[in-house]
């Protein structure tokens, strides 16, 4: 296994509508990226790491929201697609493409998502909370869409300068 680069806003790969994973694509060079998308995911401190934010522009990602007893819950969609929504949720969250930028975003508390495994065993999850608020976020990830487009004007306005500033600072490589 090996950690990937991950790319930083606004990494043109960010703003990019990932394409499809096609049938032929299910194979070992896949489970070996998404390997190295966990070790990655986990070594930065994440709980969702997407494919066009290791500079790959398909649609899956990695997720590990522990449980209420940290156990480990790794989790990979592959060409996902959200169902249903439901409800409202409001907190921060953060992104591995925006480090050190956190922002209080409103998501819906529960989702269906349907995506298919590794293999390409097609599945269907009900998650809610932190997990649905994860699956979102990855789901837009696949879409070309940042958390940046989820904040209000004001918010957005203030996550840029500070994005500004940080570049500048050369803390944002
Ligand atoms: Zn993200």
């Amino acid at each position: 296994m090996s950690l990937m680069e991950i790319a930083r806003y606004p990494e043109p790969v960010l703003l990019t509508v990932g394409t499809p994973v096609s049938e032929k694509e299910f194979n070992p060079d896949l489970a070996t990226i998404v390997d190295n998308m966990f070790e990655t995911m986990h070594d930065a401190g994440g709980v969702g790491l997407a494919a066009p934010q290791v500079c790959i522009s398909k649609r899956f990602f990695v997720m590990d929201v522990p449980d209420e007893t940290g156990e480990s819950n790794k989790l990979t969609f592959v060409n996902p697609e959200i169902i249903s929504v439901e409800g409202e949720q409001i907190g921060d969250e953060g992104c591995l493409s925006f480090p050190g930028l956190f922002q209080t975003i409103k998501r819906q508390m529960r989702v269906i998502v349907r995506a298919q495994d590794i293999k390409g065993e097609k599945f269907e999850m009900d998650l809610k909370e932190l997990s649905a608020r994860c699956v979102l976020h990855e789901t837009d990830h696949c879409d070309g869409i940042t958390f940046l487009d989820r904040m209000t004007i004001l918010k957005r306005e203030m996550a840029k300068r500070k994005i500004k500033r940080l570049q500048k600072t050369g803390k944002w490589e």
